[in-house]
């Protein structure tokens, strides 16, 4: 029995070294729904999110710190939408989706991106306190969905040739969400300056091609292992390897002791505008809906 099962809620690591190709495959399943039950959003939003968060699972798990953390955020104007923030710190996911809601009722049930936001852009931002580094690549949010928004994110900003498919289905009041991330990276690349990028190196195609006949019911499917997945899609290359694998759960970080700190921080002017009628400040967390009463004395310096 492997330690974590392949199903759902975890994200697997993929190399195909003859390829020079390497990715993740994500799918998540409660986690999905553990977010989505704190807020009340309608359907076209709560596809988005779920979408959103996947690619989140992605891209956080190409974090090579276990203490790094990846931010998903659409900044926008004039859409539906105004304002999207995922995050993935040590496995944890959660995000919001700030919309308005007359607008969206007017979507159709398949939005574009920018019947979704507008002019919108994409900012991903890794994290990685350790070695200190911080990159923020910033694409706009153009294209069918959210994949190929990260896909010109990673030809632009990385220019890593890479393929991006998302998938999320509500079945049985339950979500089922997947996605599967590949890039090419030639000989030498990991942690290394690039030199030059051979966007028309055979070898990418190839992988694009099959990566890219992953099915969407695939990628949602809890009763079919992600490393079946990726076997049924590799297993005529030379070689397919899965690597690490990283559970997924939903998490939050808005804990009393933490919206007090921020509190604290706004000058007491401020501070004093934001007491409610009953003599409290009231803070509620957009990632999780949890609502916080602080007493004015508890933040006063
Ligand atoms: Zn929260």
């Amino acid at each position: 029995m492997p330690a974590v099962q392949l199903n759902s809620d975890v994200a697997l690591g993929v190399a195909i070294p003859s390829r020079n190709a390497r990715g993740r495959i994500a799918r998540l399943g409660s986690v999905v729904d553990t977010v989505l039950a704190s807020h009340n959003y309608p359907p076209v939003i709560e596809q988005l999110l779920a979408e959103a968060l996947t690619l989140t699972a992605l891209l956080g798990s190409l974090l090579k710190e276990s203490q790094g953390q990846l931010t998903l955020q659409a900044q926008t104007e004039g859409g539906a939408i105004d304002l999207m923030v995922c995050d993935y710190l040590r496995g944890e996911l959660r995000g919001y989706i700030r919309h308005d809601a007359d607008l969206v009722a007017e979507l159709p049930d398949h939005p574009t991106l920018e019947q979704l936001f507008g002019k919108g852009y994409l900012a991903i931002t890794f994290d990685q306190p350790v070695a200190a580094e911080r990159y923020q690549g910033i694409v706009p949010l153009e294209g069918r969905n959210l994949g190929e928004a990260a896909q010109s994110y990673f030809a632009q900003s990385e220019q890593i040739p890479s393929l991006v498919r998302l998938a999320a289905e509500k079945r049985d009041d339950h979500w089922h969400a997947g996605g599967l991330l590949l890039q090419h990276l030639p000989e030498g690349e990991e942690g290394r300056e690039r030199l030059h990028t051979r966007l028309d190196h055979p070898d990418w195609p190839h992988v694009a091609i099959l990566g890219g006949s992953v099915k969407a019911e695939e990628l949602t499917d809890p009763t079919l292992p992600l490393d079946d997945l990726i076997w049924r899609l590799f297993h005529e290359e030379d070689e397919v390897r899965t690597l690490e694998s990283i559970e997924l759960k939903r998490g939050c970080r808005c804990d009393p002791a933490y919206v007090r700190s921020v509190i604290a921080r706004f000058p007491e002017d401020e501070r004093a505008e934001m007491v409610g009628d009953d003599g409290l400040i009231r803070v509620d967390c957009a990632f999780c809906s949890s609502s916080f009463s602080i007493e004015p004395k508890e933040v006063s310096s």
